[in-house]
Order: structure tokens, then C-alpha cells, then sequence
């Protein structure tokens, strides 16, 4: 018997959005909630050892249950990433689920956060939501931030407070795709930001904890990420990984310029597409894509597959940590370079994905897109949402 290999995939169930982020301008194209992924398409997926349920906002489908329901047949486990905003409808998915994962991003302490993602009391609704998900006994709950300019000085008293909380702590840098309909998003004060890092890279190699001295890694990577670098390990995205979109498009990732597609899972098996000519074509492109993303959905795989480099990192650091030394961000040679003068603002700025002149495809469908001719995303979403809260 040949056992089936599981894969890792991400399920973006929805592009809408009731969040209003500065780095993020899918709020502004949401998926037509009709086409949106239906649970026979769920159905069609394959076994998977992680699935990652995202979106847009996923809680404002109020079908998330249901998906949920579905996706644990096929899947070991299950983290939904969202910003917070509906508590009731997190608190009671929980209840039903309490093995499931929840991050919760916040961009900072509370004005911070309440500047970049456009919530009202967004970091209060966030952070309550949190608490209470600790309090009911969940166990895998968690603050997922993105690292920027704005809010870098608030990185480590982010992570302390998730600390206390005893809840994990996910970063992240601002990267430019189709999927974030952004192309301007840019690091400015690269050695600031990197400083944090470097603080945030200590306080974890210090912990007792062997996950988050691996999580000193990433953010190790991260500084490599933000200075325009190639990437520390092969981004394998479309061979053991997949995204799936609202319109049951199969995608490698979501750090393209433009939608990639290996193919619809809402008109063909996964076998079928899975193996198709279209596939092998995506995968032929992944393999010398040059965006050098550093985001966790495709750098936790590659860590898994290459482990011994994270391995030998973390022994190497930990040791010195326990020997009072601390990991400096001059360990990357770009860091000096840029210390030093070797290189330039504008040489980094270009090894970097922002283009202020991309024209950005968002990765609608028609359909999607034809509801926008007149009426904007936040409308067509504040409306959904007014709707929902009728019933
Ligand atoms: S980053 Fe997330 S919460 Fe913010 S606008 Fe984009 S999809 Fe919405
Ligand atoms: S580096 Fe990997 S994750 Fe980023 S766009 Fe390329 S294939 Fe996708």
C-alpha cells in the first residue's frame, strides 16, 4: 500500500475584509461572497499535516464552522489567522473546537496597532479576545505581528506581554504581492527595525523554550529579508505546499506579483490538477523566483526539510547565550556593508520588491471585480457584514 504524503496547505476562504490596514490593501477587493469556496470544494482537498485557514477576514464568513468541521477530516492540525475583530464568532468557534490554533494579529501596543489596522479598538477587541480564548483553556492561541517602521519599537513589549500570557508570538515583515494588492510596501530605517530584531532575537534565544530559540531564527531571517537578501533556505512552495483561493484557484504561495495557478479544484480532482502540465509550469517558476519572501508559511516548511541549518544555528547561538554572549545583527555581512558605507540605501531599496509603478492585479475574479464598478470594498463589505448582523 503507498501511503498518500500529507502536504501543508493554506485555505484563504474569503478575500473580504472589515479591517483597514496600511500595509495591506485587500480590504479594498473583496471576493463576490457567492463565489467564495463552498464546502464540497473543501471536500476535494488532500490529507494535510498543517492547514492554515486565512483570508481576508474568515470570521466573516458565517460559515467558518462548517469549514472548520470539514477541513479536520483531512488534517492534522488547524491555526486560523484573523485580526480579532469579531470575538463572539471566535469564542464560539473555539468552544466547538478547542484543539484549533488562533493567531491574532496586532501591530503593536494599543495606538500602534489601532493606527495601522484601521479598527476601532481593534487592540482592545484583539487582546480581550485573546484573553478570554487563554481563559476557556485553549492552549494554542497566539499574536501574530507584522514588522514595519511604525511599530518596531513596540516588537519586544509585544512579545513580553504574549509572554506573560504564556500565547505564542508570530512576526513578520511587509512584503508586496497580489494577495496583500500592495507593491509599495518598503522597510525605510532598515538598521532601526533590525535593532528589534536583534533585541526580540535575544530575548527568545534566552527562554527555555527549544521552539522559540527556532523562532530566534526566523527573526534572524527576517533581518536578511528586510536588507533585500537571497533567502536563507529554499523556498520549496508547490511541491509539498499550496495555497487555495476563494475561487478554488490552487496557488503556490501568496508572495507572487500576480496570481500563479496550478489549477481549479472547483472544476477538476486534486489528482488531476495536482499533476497537471499547469502545475509542473507553476513549479518550474517557484524554482527560480527571485522575491526571496520570508513570511512562516514558507519558511516553517523549509525549516522542517532543511533542518540541520536552523539546528546548527540555534546550537551555535544558544550555547553563546548561555555564555552571556549575545547575537548581534552584524552577524549578517549586509548589515556591515550597509554599516560601513559599501552599500546604499537606494542599492538595498532595489533589491527589494517594491515598485512604485506596478500596477497591481488583485487576483479577482470578473464576477468580483464587476461589483466594484460602483460601489468600493469597504462599502460592499460594511454592508455584508450590516447584513449578517440583521439576522
Ligand atoms: S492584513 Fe489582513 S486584516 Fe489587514 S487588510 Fe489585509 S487581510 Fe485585512
Ligand atoms: S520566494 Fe517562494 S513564497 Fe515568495 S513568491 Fe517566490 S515562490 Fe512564492
Amino acid at each position: 500500500m503507498v501511503m498518500e504524503r500529507k502536504l501543508n496547505g493554506t485555505v484563504i476562504v474569503t478575500y473580504r475584509c472589515n479591517a483597514r490596514c496600511t500595509m495591506c490593501n485587500r480590504y479594498k477587493a473583496p471576493s463576490k461572497s457567492e463565489e467564495e469556496l463552498t464546502l464540497e470544494t473543501i471536500r476535494k482537498l488532500p490529507p494535510m499535516y498543517f492547514t492554515n485557514i486565512t483570508g481576508g477576514e474568515p470570521f466573516i464568513r458565517t460559515d467558518l464552522k462548517d469549514i472548520v468541521r470539514e477541513l479536520y477530516k483531512k488534517s492534522d492540525r488547524i491555526v486560523i489567522s484573523t485580526n480579532g475583530f469579531f470575538t463572539e464568532r471566535i469564542v464560539e468557534l473555539a468552544k466547538e473546537f478547542p484543539q484549533v490554533g488562533i493567531r491574532i494579529s496586532i501591530e503593536g501596543l494599543e495606538d500602534t496597532n489601532n493606527a495601522i489596522r484601521g479598527l476601532e479598538n481593534g487592540y482592545q477587541r484583539g487582546y480581550q479576545t485573546l484573553k478570554t480564548l487563554r481563559e476557556m483553556g485553549m492552549k494554542d492561541v497566539g499574536f501574530g505581528m507584522t514588522v514595519q517602521d511604525k511599530n518596531a519599537p513596540d516588537l519586544v513589549p509585544l512579545y513580553r506581554i504574549s509572554d506573560e500570557m504564556g500565547m505564542e508570538f508570530a512576526t513578520a515583515s511587509l512584503h508586496n504581492s497580489f494577495y496583500f494588492v500592495e507593491a509599495k510596501n518598503i522597510i525605510h530605517d532598515r538598521p532601526m527595525v533590525a535593532k528589534h530584531f536583534e533585541d526580540l532575537v535575544n530575548e527568545l534565544l534566552r527562554s527555555r523554550s527549544p521552539k522559540k530559540w527556532f523562532r530566534a531564527y526566523f527573526n534572524h531571517g527576517l533581518i536578511n529579508y528586510i536588507y533585500g537578501q537571497k533567502r536563507l533556505l529554499p523556498c520549496d512552495m508547490s511541491f509539498d505546499t499550496f495555497f487555495i483561493d476563494p475561487y478554488g484557484d490552487v496557488m503556490p504561495c501568496n508572495g507572487t506579483k500576480e496570481k500563479e495557478v496550478m489549477g481549479n479544484l472547483n472544476t477538476q480532482s486534486w489528482d488531476e490538477l495536482w499533476n497537471s502540465k499547469e502545475a509542473e509550469q507553476v513549479r518550474a517558476k517557484v524554482r527560480c523566483c527571485d522575491r526571496d519572501c520570508w513570511m512562516i508559511g514558507s519558511v516553517s516548511p523549509a525549516m522542517h526539510k532543511y533542518i540541520w541549518k536552523p539546528a546548527w544555528w540555534v546550537f551555535t547561538h544558544k550555547l553563546r547565550s548561555i555564555f552571556g554572549g549575545r547575537y548581534s545583527m552584524y552577524e549578517n555581512k549586509i548589515v556591515r556593508d550597509y554599516r560601513d558605507g559599501r552599500v546604499s540605501k537606494e542599492e538595498l531599496d532595489a533589491c527589494s520588491t517594491c515598485d512604485m509603478n506596478c500596477v497591481i492585479d488583485n487576483g479577482l475574479s470578473e464576477q468580483s471585480k464587476t461589483q466594484l464598478v460602483d460601489r468600493s470594498g469597504e462599502e460592499i463589505v460594511d454592508a455584508d457584514i450590516a447584513a449578517q448582523e440583521r439576522i
